[in-house]
């Protein structure tokens, strides 16, 4: 519930991967189809199966804390290495790494959005400032959906992935709005609705599995179960 005498909203953040359009099956087929690319170019995958690039991965991310939301470049210099030790010179592999790494960022634009989201965004347009802010490497400028929104942050290539305030905060300011007049949309209860609800803004947790929030539901944190629910929370909000 929202008190009696919340202000209205001005602006509204949105989460992109999951709230927006559904991820996981881009993700799988963008890491399966860029290796399997690259396989049919230089035959390293024999020797260096998807897992250990995942394996890599994941080592370089405890490696080095500060760069583990930046996965772009986490992909890059896993790639890099592995081609390296698979035997190409440092130049091959880093002409190999970065053409993979292209590849594997075309695929993961091929997405589609939730088939309400673009009206539903352009609705909220008219009436509310709306930003992004995003842990992954979706380039919303790559997206038809880039247009209905002021900016979008990159978060964990600014080192700084969600729940970190910093994005937040810094959406509030190019939006010109009071945490308490603005919304957050997002899947994550870890990475959108908690650090939005610490903030002292609103929060519109999407609950994509069903599962319920946790308790206990932190003040300003609103369930909903899919993004087409947001105009009428919304309006309950600004009753
Ligand atoms: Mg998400």
């Amino acid at each position: 519930m929202t008190p009696a005498n919340a202000p209205r909203l001005t602006a509204l953040t949105f989460d992109l991967d999951d709230t927006l359009w559904a991820n996981r099956a881009v993700m799988e087929r963008a890491e399966a189809e860029h290796y399997a690319w690259l396989d049919g170019e230089i035959g390293h995958a024999n020797d260096f199966p998807l897992e250990e690039y995942t394996r890599r991965r994941m080592a370089l991310g405890l490696e080095h804390p500060l760069r583990r939301g930046d996965f772009t470049w986490l992909r890059r210099e896993a790639m890099h290495a592995m081609l390296r030790d698979a035997g190409h010179d440092d130049e091959q592999a880093g002409h190999w790494s970065r053409a993979a790494i292209e590849r594997f960022l075309a695929l993961r634009h091929e997405l589609t959005p939730f088939p309400e989201a673009s009206e539903l965004l352009d609705s909220l347009a008219r009436d509310y400032r709306l930003g992004a802010i995003t842990n992954g490497n979706v380039d919303l400028a790559r997206l038809a959906l880039d247009h209905h929104f002021e900016f979008s942050i990159a978060a964990g290539e600014w080192l700084a992935p969600k729940p970190d305030a910093r994005p937040f905060l810094a959406a509030m300011a190019r939006l010109g709005s009071r945490p308490s007049t603005t919304l957050h949309i997002g899947d994550s209860w870890k990475e959108d609705a908690l650090p939005a609800a610490r903030l002292g803004m609103q929060a519109a947790w999407i609950d994509v599995k069903g599962q319920g929030a946790p308790a206990p539901v932190p003040a300003g944190v609103h369930v909903i179960s899919h993004v087409r629910e947001l105009p009428a929370l919304i309006a309950r909000l600004n009753d």
